[in-house]
């Protein structure tokens, strides 16, 4: 299997036809997540766009409406971090933000915090900046792209909530070492940060599923955490609803969305468990 070819793929889900998971497809997905021993997830915008945010690029997309930020955004930041915030905050788009505002954690989400609270999920990576896993009550879990709601220090990678960051004086610093704050929402040109690398590191390296809800997983690095435990013999269990780039190496593929699928998928592994242990 050439992985190489799949880091040449695009972010967008190869659009077909939509497909429909068989409940023999989900059954066996259950038993596969009954029998690994450190499942781990990735989930990517189709997450997102079943709780009605839209995408930000594409017809419809909310760069697409209001304009894709700059590639050297990062860099922009840094060399005048006052004039950033400034421009932030009196351009603050309330459109913009609206869907990510009004949005709340789909059947999708709650599932899988439901496969962790049964212990069979260990971890969630998302590219997802909307905050809706953490609503749904997951909590081991990396947002790989940062938070929208949060403000992350850029010396000590504290993460605080907007009310907790003065913006009396700009730009505003971090309460605990005086650093420079910014968005945690990952900008571009800015390296992923580290600690959030590592964390998702240490948990592919145990990984011996994982499971891919929403994302064709060609987003990288965090495509590489998902492939890795494939490449390592591990398992690829997908739900898309359209077939997807990595289709051709997932062990199962679930047609359908996540809203629906894993929801399903719960309710199988759940019945599983009981019937093995009676
Ligand atoms: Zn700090």
């Amino acid at each position: 299997m050439c992985y190489a070819a799949l880091r040449r793929g695009g972010p967008s889900l190869v659009t077909e036809q939509p497909r429909k998971a068989t409940a023999a497809e989900i059954q066996r997905a259950a038993e596969i997540i009954l029998d690994s021993s450190y499942p781990i997830a990735l989930t990517g915008a189709g997450m997102s766009v079943e709780s009605g945010i839209p995408p930000f690029r594409g017809p419809g997309g909310l760069w697409t409406k209001y304009g894709e930020p700059p590639m050297n955004q990062f860099q922009r930041f840094m060399a005048d971090p006052k004039k950033a915030w400034e421009e932030r905050l009196s351009s603050r788009n309330d459109e913009f933000y609206k869907p990510l505002t009004e949005a709340r954690p789909n059947p999708g989400h709650i599932a899988l915090a439901e496969l962790e609270a049964l212990g069979l999920l260990r971890f969630v990576i998302t590219q997802n900046v909307d905050d809706l896993h953490r609503q749904a009550g997951q909590k081991s879990l990396a947002e790989i792209h940062g938070n929208w709601k949060l403000i992350r220090c850029l010396e000590c990678a504290l993460r605080f909530r907007r009310e907790q960051i003065d913006l009396s004086v700009l730009p505003p610093r971090c309460p605990e070492c005086d650093g420079i704050v910014k968005s945690d929402t990952v900008s571009f040109g800015e390296p992923i940060p580290i600690d959030v690398l590592n964390q998702c590191a240490a948990h592919a390296a145990k990984a011996d599923l994982v499971i891919v809800a929403g994302t064709s997983a060609t987003v990288y690095p965090a495509a590489g955490f998902a492939l890795e435990v494939k490449q390592r013999g591990g398992v690829m269990v997908e739900v898309n609803l359209y077939d997807s780039e990595i289709t051709p190496i997932c062990d199962v593929s679930l047609g359908g969305g996540s809203a629906e699928v894993l929801p399903k998928l719960v309710k199988a592994v759940s019945a599983l468990r009981r019937s093995r242990a009676s």
